[in-house]
């Protein structure tokens, strides 16, 4: 194991009494050499268990519990006890964060080649960086563009000289060039045309596997989770609902709320009209009581709204969170 998160609150505090209860006791790990993918609906606290993770935590965002561990070299490092300048030398060395749309924050005025080896050297002591490091470097660098599928020339191009894809491509690359053992990527292929993704979806998996690193993978579309995720966490309102190996999710899935988005993937040949959720996800600042997913659950019961479901493992690896599959 990698990452281990353990009981994670994050709220937005948006004054002096009111939170956002954006991330609400969450617990999850991260295994090497494997995809973790993260589900759910816009607003449901995706983007922010990355922040959580990374120490990424910026006014509003605040932690209000929990731990984030990273395994690493046989050490347990506590990321919350740790200071900002310690953090500091965990992000890139032990993890990276591929946000969304991270093509457009590459630096315009930087050739490909310049931004890669700043990114390297940025992250080693000054006094290390010489003629061998130099040559060493170049190398890395030629070999991550044949790893992703790009021509050496764009190391001499700018930025706005490549296509979407092609800066996506690099983005991803340049967040593994330091070797991270946990790798947090953001939709990192929105707004790509199909092929282009599915090429950075076969690089990404072929290159968590060699490389045993940890993958967390945030993604809206669970046709993409389908396709790359090991095992598949899906959140609804700031909680996790239920969490299972991808396959045995997709083929049963638990909680009504995975039923509804695994539902409403098209299939081919089914004309069948899909019939989606209604409502609509919950204000974060005063949750309903219970079971978050109550109001629009076509199973409630009467104890649903009173008591909150205990998160529990039903199968090997296979945790819901729902009154119907209580032990
Ligand atoms: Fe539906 Fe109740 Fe299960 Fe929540 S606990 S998902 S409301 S059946």
């Amino acid at each position: 194991m990698n990452l281990e998160v353990r009981r994670l609150k994050g709220y937005y505090r948006v004054s002096s009494k009111i939170d956002v209860k954006a991330v609400d006791d969450m617990t999850f790990s991260a295994t090497a050499g494997e995809i973790l993918g993260v589900a759910g609906e816009s607003g449901c606290g995706k983007t922010t268990i990355l922040k959580l993770c990374t120490a990424w935590i910026k006014y509003p965002l605040k932690v209000v519990g929990g731990q984030v561990i990273y395994h690493h070299k046989g050490k347990e490092i506590d990321l919350y006890s740790l200071k900002e300048d310690q953090i500091k030398k965990l992000r890139w060395n032990i993890f990276t964060l591929v946000p969304q749309a991270a093509m457009n924050s590459l630096n315009p005025v930087r050739k490909i080649g310049k931004i890669f080896e700043e990114t390297i050297f940025s992250h080693k002591p000054k006094q290390k960086i010489d003629q061998e490091l130099h040559k060493e470097t170049r190398e890395r660098i030629r070999n991550a563009m044949n790893d992703i599928g790009l021509p050496r020339e764009i190391l001499s191009m700018y930025p706005c000289q490549l296509s979407g894809g092609m800066k996506q491509r690099v983005a991803l690359s340049l967040g593994l060039i330091t070797r991270p053992s946990v790798v947090f990527c953001d939709e990192p292929t929105s707004g790509l045309d199909l092929v282009t993704q599915k090429g950075i979806l076969q690089f990404l998996r072929k290159y968590t596997l060699e490389n045993k690193i940890a993958v967390m993978f945030i993604n809206h579309d669970m046709g993409v989770h389908a396709q790359l995720s090991d095992t598949l966490l899906i959140t609804y309102a700031g909680k996790q609902v239920e969490s299972a190996p991808t396959k045995e999710m997709f083929a049963k899935p638990l909680h009504p709320y995975s039923q509804a988005l695994i539902g409403s993937l098209p299939v081919i040949g089914d004309r069948e009209r899909k019939i989606g959720l209604t409502g609509s996800p919950p204000s974060l600042i005063d949750p309903p009581p219970g079971c978050r997913f109550h109001p629009r659950c076509p199973h409630v019961m009467d104890i649903c709204s009173e008591l909150e479901p205990e998160y529990q493992e039903v199968a090997p690896k296979h945790f819901v969170a729902c009154f119907l599959h209580r032990s």
